[in-house]
C-alpha cells in the first residue's frame, strides 16, 4: 500500500517536475504583459558552426535573442561566445555541465553555476546573470542556492521540441499555435546538427513580426513587468 508520506512525496516530485513551481526564489516561464513582445532562448551552446549560422540568422531579422550556454561549451568555444555576445544578445548560465541539478551536493551546485558564471563575466557579461536549470529540473536545493545568489531561474512556456523533431514546419507551427504575448521560447543551438532550428528560426521570425511581435532578450521582457 502507498503511505500518505509517499504519495505527497511523489506529488512533490512532480509538481517540481512542472515548469510553473518552485518552492523557493524567482521563476520566470513568462512575462506577464499584454504587449506583443516575446523572448526566443537556445539552450546548450556555443556550438559553432550552427551557433554563427543562427546569430547570422537574428541579425538578419534585426532580433535579439537570448542564450542560455554551457560552461564547458564556453570554455571550448570561447570565440563563438564572444560572438554572441559582441552582437548584443543576452547570455544566460546553463550550469557548467548540463548534468541534472537534482540529489546534487551543495558544493557541486555551487561549482555549476558558479564556474559558469566566472566564465561569463570574464566575456564582460554583467550580473546579475540569469539561470537555467538543465532539462528544467529544479527541486529544493537549486531553487534555494539560486534564491540566495539573487538569480532569477528563467524557464519557459513554449516548448516545440526543436531537439527531436525531423521537419522544421512542426517547430514552427508548435510556435504560432503556443505563443502569446510575454511568451519565453525555448530552442537549441547546442547538442548536434541544429540546421533545423536555425531553418525555423529563419521562417518563425517573419511570421511573428507579421502578426505584430517584437522580440526581446529575456532581461527586457521581464523588466515589462510591473
Ligand atoms: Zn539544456
Amino acid at each position: 500500500m502507498i503511505s500518505v508520506a509517499g504519495l505527497l512525496a511523489f506529488g512533490f516530485k512532480k509538481l517540481a517536475e512542472t515548469s510553473k513551481f518552485q518552492l523557493f526564489g524567482t521563476l520566470a516561464t513568462q512575462a506577464k504583459t499584454s504587449e506583443k513582445v516575446i523572448a526566443l532562448t537556445y539552450d546548450d551552446g556555443p556550438n559553432p558552426p550552427y551557433t554563427s549560422q543562427l546569430l547570422a540568422v537574428l541579425n538578419r531579422f534585426q532580433v535579439k535573442a537570448t542564450f542560455f550556454v554551457i560552461g564547458q561549451q564556453v570554455e571550448s568555444h570561447g570565440e563563438t561566445a564572444q560572438q554572441i555576445q559582441a552582437q548584443g544578445h543576452e547570455l544566460g548560465n546553463h550550469s557548467y555541465s548540463h548534468r541534472p541539478l537534482i540529489m546534487t551536493p551543495k558544493r557541486t551546485l555551487a561549482h555549476e553555476i558558479g564556474r559558469t558564471d566566472r566564465l561569463l563575466q570574464r566575456l564582460g557579461v554583467e550580473t546579475p546573470i540569469h539561470f537555467r536549470a538543465p532539462f528544467g529540473y529544479k527541486r529544493i536545493r537549486l531553487p534555494l542556492m539560486l534564491s540566495q545568489l539573487k538569480k532569477t531561474h528563467v524557464l519557459w512556456n513554449v516548448d516545440p521540441r526543436d531537439y527531436e523533431a525531423t521537419d522544421s514546419h512542426v517547430v514552427v507551427t508548435h510556435v504560432l499555435e503556443h505563443v502569446r504575448p510575454g511568451a519565453i521560447v525555448l530552442l537549441h543551438d547546442g547538442g548536434g546538427d541544429r540546421s533545423l532550428t536555425i531553418e525555423a528560426t529563419a521562417q518563425l521570425i517573419p511570421k511573428l513580426q507579421a502578426q505584430g511581435y517584437r522580440f526581446k532578450t529575456v532581461s527586457e521582457l521581464l523588466a515589462l513587468q510591473p
